[in-house]
């Protein structure tokens, strides 16, 4: 059997392979002040777990082409007709209709700013992002919603001109695949494996 599972999807069935979890021995917990009695025991466990993007697929792929892609209501009669949904929002919010994709990679790059932002020193298991991480909320022009990222350069500021960066060496397929940069940074000081 394969250390890690894999999954792909043929006759709109999903077809697994490999091990999907791992067990793991438990150890004891002991009470080093009352003659190692017994306390408990730990219980490690390790499993894989499938994620499916469903509509949200088209994003994630898009992100390790080095592409942005958004959402907009084109339904002839919802009042929200013509409004840009960046996050990617798969159907419109106002008339349940199925929004169209379009790429918003070139707005990105002319005129996103910084709206607010977040400075964490601490973060949850399984961050592999580096501290302290720097979150910006990304507003851009013409589009009402905001965009929460992060910032691989630089110092967050608010109203900072700032232009998106992909991963598109060895992509992950998550959002951390997107990241932001001041504008006006060299190619050169770009985090390993991301690009413009
Ligand atoms: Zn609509």
């Amino acid at each position: 059997m394969s250390r890690f599972a894999d999954v792909y999807v043929k006759n709109n069935k999903y077809r697994i392979n490999g091990d999907f979890h791992h067990m793991t021995p438990n150890l004891p917990i002991r009470d080093a002040d009352n003659g190692m009695k017994l306390l408990g025991v730990t219980n490690p466990r390790e499993m894989t777990y499938i994620h499916s993007y469903g509509g949200e697929a088209v994003f994630f792929e898009s992100l390790s082409q080095g592409k942005l892609m958004a959402t907009r209501c084109d339904s002839k009669n919802c009042d929200s007709k013509g409004v840009i949904y960046q996050p990617f929002r798969i159907h419109c919010p106002d008339c349940l209709g199925k929004n169209t994709i379009f790429d918003m990679t070139d707005i990105a790059k002319k005129t996103s700013k910084i709206y607010t932002f977040m400075v964490c020193e601490r973060s949850g298991a399984f961050n592999i992002l580096e501290k302290p991480i720097k979150f910006i909320n990304i507003e851009f022009e013409g589009v009402p919603t905001i965009l929460m990222s992060y910032m691989s350069l630089g110092e967050p500021k608010f109203g900072l001109k700032v232009v998106p960066i992909f991963k598109k060496q060895d992509p992950s397929y998550t959002i951390v695949d997107l990241s932001w940069v001041p504008a006006g940074t060299d190619k050169k000081d770009l985090p390993n494996g991301f690009s413009f």
